[in-house]
């Protein structure tokens, strides 16, 4: 089916956001802050997930667009992670005894840029000041960090998934994007998570990269089915140096044109499925036995800020300096300025500063647009789809989505085209064209 993407250019010109959120972060005030991030956590009930933040890399690869920075000042890290602890505190006295901690998933950055004792130190910290309930622990990890300390410590925190930085096995890309890690090295770290106990290992792969062949896409598609990945994410390189100037290093001479990106995006999602992995949501795959591809095949898949997840907690609480925290009427984002975050903690305060409230229409319209990237479809109700017949139309008449009754569903061929047909939905959408990238 993915070998019979058709090809419309005119139809991904318009650049559109991720919808890891909806509202997304480009609608963040600096009116929502501290103040609500208190109200949301005193009301919240049921169960919860936390992501925590740790904003540190050994190296820094120039195409990263995350919130990290070198990890070379262990004055600076230590202080960062005693503020961490101290926020850990401060939010677990905030929430209801009886809230449930479900999952706790560690990202940033690079958690394993900080010390296995350090990590063990968070985790205690983690359960003295929550109601853990048994929870699923997730990690993403730099594979040219990896040691045999850090796996001797996830098997005894008991983490079972983590996720892996691979990008490309390529050497010469890897040069290309300021990435070097021998496959030996992936290799090596493979092993060792396997060997502490990871059931669900997940590999970041990357096509659109600055000269970039099929066949470094190939070779790097294979060889993670090989190492046993259960799960790929295969993300399109985005190209925004005037928002990420460490990207100015990578030479934009050498980029693939949208054509070839197309022909990498439809490549990979074949090549994948012809290995056995189920499709989940519009670029990551996993093997049927995962509980991704699990949540998918039962339409329970979601999305939040750290991706595709089958989580189905209503909230999602967000530690470390710019984490985002989640609640059904509101997304409320931390300071993201280290320094200012290790300051406000020091005075025992919360750092929300910024944020975006979510309105019984905004929820709707955010509940469309999750249903459409993850579910493939959604019930959008006759009086919308009248009203959103003119959008809709250039999708539909090329066979790319289809209306029955009030019910929008994504046709195969149109699973490249889902985040522009979800940001038809999007209200926020009408002027802001240079902040998010290409949809393939
Ligand atoms: S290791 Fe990951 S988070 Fe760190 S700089 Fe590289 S891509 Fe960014």
């Amino acid at each position: 089916m993915a070998g019979m993407w058709p090809y419309y250019p005119e139809l991904l010109s318009r650049p559109v956001p991720r919808y890891t959120s909806f509202p997304t972060a480009a609608e963040f005030t600096p009116a929502l802050g501290a103040e609500a991030l208190d109200a949301a956590l005193t009301a919240t009930r049921g169960d919860v997930s936390l992501y925590v933040h740790i904003p540190f890399c050994d190296k820094i690869c120039w195409y990263c667009g995350c919130n990290t920075s070198a990890a070379n000042r262990h004055q600076r890290l230590t202080s960062y992670l005693d503020a961490l602890t101290r926020e850990i505190a401060l939010v677990g006295a905030k929430l209801d005894g009886r809230v449930k901690v479900r999952r706790v998933a560690f990202g940033g950055g690079s958690p394993n840029a900080i010390s296995p004792t350090e990590f063990v130190r968070l985790i205690d910290a983690l359960t003295i000041h929550f109601a853990a309930d048994n929870p699923v622990w997730s990690i993403e990890l730099d594979p040219r960090n990896m040691t045999q300390g850090w796996g001797q410590v996830l098997r005894f925190v008991g983490v079972s998934r983590a996720s892996l930085g691979v990008q490309t096995f390529a050497r010469p890309l890897q040069e290309a994007i300021g990435r070097v890690q021998p496959t030996e090295m992936i290799e090596q770290c493979t092993q060792i998570l396997r060997a502490s106990g990871i059931n669900s290992l997940n590999y970041d792969l990357m096509y659109g990269l600055p000269g970039q062949s099929m066949d470094d896409l190939e070779d790097s598609l294979t060889r993670s089915v090989a190492l046993g990945a259960d799960r790929i994410a295969l993300f399109g390189y985005a190209h925004v140096p005037h928002m990420l100037p460490r990207q100015r290093r990578i030479d934009a001479s050498a980029l693939p044109g949208q054509d070839a990106r197309f022909a990498m995006a439809a490549f990979g999602h074949r090549f994948l499925v012809d290995a056995g992995y189920v499709p989940v949501g519009f670029d990551h795959f996993a093997k049927p036995a995962d509980a991704i591809a699990q949540a998918t095949m039962a339409g329970k898949l979601r999305r939040n800020f750290q991706g595709f997840t089958e989580d189905q907690a209503p909230v999602l609480i967000g530690l470390g300096a710019s984490a985002i925290s989640a609640f059904p009427h509101a997304l409320v984002q931390n300071e993201k300025n280290a320094g200012r975050y290790r300051m406000l903690l020091s005075q025992g305060r919360l750092t929300g500063v910024g944020g975006v409230l979510r309105d019984a229409g905004d929820q709707r319209l955010g509940d469309i647009i999750m249903a459409l990237l993850c579910q493939g479809a959604a019930d959008i109700g006759a009086g919308m789809a009248a009203d959103m017949a003119g959008d809709l139309a250039p999708f539909i008449t090329r066979d790319l989505a289809r209306m029955d009754g009030g019910r929008l569903t994504i046709l195969p061929g149109g699973l490249p085209y889902a985040r522009t047909i979800a940001a038809l939905f999007d209200p926020y959408r009408k002027d802001a064209a240079r902040r998010f990238s290409s949809a393939v």
